[in-house]
């Protein structure tokens, strides 16, 4: 706290995101990376955008990363807006979209993200439980709010909604936008795309950080229609013109246009994440049912926060949160064989018996 600060910035509670270690031998499954790496098409478009023309600025209206994203979603240019990674759209939606003095709902188990935003903005929100079997009741969202957030499938938890579900969530908030945050919906679900031209609340937000491997270029989009985009773009231009450069809108670009990496990746993804829940039921873990990139488990007999750190000890990062009712859960990323490999020897080695 300084003198110099606005008053607001004492009162900021910020996202404290996962570990990213310094050490390069760990095995690192605590923040839900893609282990396979980003499509080697995408890698050459930014390489070739390396050289001369980075002293100009980029297109600020980022035009043809919006065309191959819609040509891949079936919608519009207009109907897609790009950011600098998802948390930046989903930080413009709740400005844009939620700061309207009525509460904001949200699962009391989601996106740790979510709360933030509303701090940084001065949105009121209220959270909604989920049931004992940590899945959103869509049914208790059916009640005056100012807008509806939800990560689908959710985070941490990795459970999915149908599409059915999310079409009787819109219906209970028409006239409040729903943004439905598919970080994860690459990995099993239906996306909530194709809903966008019956439903004018829908917003869907993507990310290119996780099924197309791409955390470090920081690329994100929504999808919705036009006057929702609009509004997005406003507040964008109000802000930063150029939050994506040269090189993130031919990286993305080409990544939307290299299909076939996209599903082999994510294929083998899947593969992995079945073979690891039968892994760590077999040692006796309890695994939710997980459509993500990421398996959320507890053991009956032993404290999630000491494995976290006896993993620790054996070069295994996980992540592990220090909140109400998930307490005694560990959030792990899928991996390459030899990672989860990894991860399971070690857990066989504590004898959780
Ligand atoms: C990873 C994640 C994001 C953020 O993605 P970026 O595009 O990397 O900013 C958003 N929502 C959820 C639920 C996530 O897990």
């Amino acid at each position: 706290m300084s003198k110099f600060w606005s008053p607001f910035v004492k009162d900021l509670v910020p996202y404290v995101p996962g570990e990213q270690p310094k050490l390069s031998r760990l095995v690192k499954l605590n923040t839900n990376e893609n282990p396979y790496g980003p499509s080697p098409l995408a890698v050459a478009a930014m390489r070739d955008e390396i050289g001369d023309s980075l002293r100009l600025y980029p297109d600020p209206t980022g035009e043809r990363l919006k065309r191959a994203a819609a040509a891949y979603y079936g919608v519009r240019p207009e109907q897609v807006f790009v950011g600098n990674g998802s948390d930046e759209v989903l930080a413009h939606a709740f400005y844009g979209f939620f700061k309207n003095g009525r509460p904001l709902l949200f699962p009391d188990i989601s996106y740790s993200f979510y709360p933030v935003y509303c701090g940084l903005y001065g949105i009121p929100h209220e959270t909604v439980a989920l049931d004992e079997r940590f899945r959103i009741r869509v049914e208790d969202y059916a009640r005056p709010n100012g807008g509806i957030i939800l990560a689908n499938p959710n985070a941490p938890t990795g459970c999915l909604l149908s599409l059915a579900e999310i079409e009787r969530l819109l219906q209970g908030s028409p006239d409040s936008v729903v943004v439905v945050d598919e970080a994860y919906i690459d990995f099993g679900g239906e996306s909530a795309v194709t809903l966008v031209d019956r439903y004018p609340n829908l917003l869907v937000t993507q990310t290119l950080s996780k099924s197309r491997s791409l955390a470090g270029l920081r690329v994100g989009l929504a999808i919705g229609q036009p006057d929702l985009i609009e509004a997005l773009e406003r507040i964008k231009n109000s802000f930063n013109s150029y939050p994506l450069d040269r090189i993130a809108l031919a990286g993305a670009a080409a990544s939307f246009e290299d299909r076939v990496h996209f599903e082999r990746t994510c294929q083998a993804v899947i593969a992995h994440r079945e073979h690891l829940v039968g892994e760590l039921q077999g040692l006796g873990f309890e695994v939710l049912p997980s459509a993500a990139n990421f398996v959320f488990a507890r053991h009956p007999r032993r404290d999630a926060g000491e494995l976290a750190a006896a993993l620790r000890e054996q070069g295994v990062v996980v992540r592990h949160f220090k909140q109400a009712r998930i307490a005694q859960f560990l959030r792990i990323s899928v991996g390459l064989p030899e990672q989860n490999r990894a991860l399971l020897d070690a857990l066989q080695g504590f004898h959780l018996g």
